[in-house]
C-alpha cells in the first residue's frame, strides 16, 4: 500500500516536471523568436545608417568642393543645430517648429500636431528621417 502510494506520487511528480520542461522549452522558443526579430531590425537600421552616412558624406563633399566652406564650418554648424534644444548631446533637437495652426510645440517625429491634428508642413527634407 505504502509502495503503491510512492509510485503514484512519483508519477505525478514526473508529470509536473515534464510540464515544467515543456513550459521552459516554449519560453526559450519565444525568446529566440524575439531575439531574431530584434537582430533583423538592428541589421535593417545599420544598413539605413550606413546609407544615410554615405549620402551625408556625398552632400558634404559636393558642398565643400563647390563653395569656400571648410571642415571647421561644418563642425560649428553641427554644434549650433545640436544646441538648439539647450543640450549639446550630438543629436538633433526633438522639438521642431511650433504647430502652424495652434502654435503648440511639435515633436520632429510626429507628422501631425497632437493637439489639433494639423499636418505639419515639412520645413526640411530631414524631418521625414
Ligand atoms: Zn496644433
Amino acid at each position: 500500500m505504502h509502495n503503491q502510494l510512492e509510485k503514484i506520487m512519483s508519477i505525478f511528480g514526473q508529470m509536473g516536471q515534464n510540464q515544467r520542461i515543456r513550459d521552459s522549452q516554449s519560453a526559450a522558443g519565444e525568446a529566440r523568436a524575439v531575439a531574431k526579430d530584434a537582430m533583423r531590425r538592428v541589421d535593417a537600421l545599420e544598413e539605413r545608417i550606413a546609407h544615410l552616412t554615405l549620402l551625408c558624406n556625398a552632400m558634404w563633399e559636393l558642398l565643400r568642393d563647390k563653395s569656400n566652406l571648410a571642415e571647421a564650418d561644418l563642425a560649428v554648424r553641427a554644434a549650433d543645430i545640436d544646441s538648439r534644444d539647450g543640450k549639446l548631446d550630438g543629436k538633433l533637437p526633438e522639438l521642431a517648429a511650433a504647430c502652424v495652426k495652434c502654435g503648440k510645440p511639435r515633436m520632429r517625429s510626429q507628422p501631425r500636431c497632437i493637439y489639433c491634428g494639423t499636418d505639419a508642413p515639412r520645413s526640411s527634407a530631414f524631418e521625414s528621417i
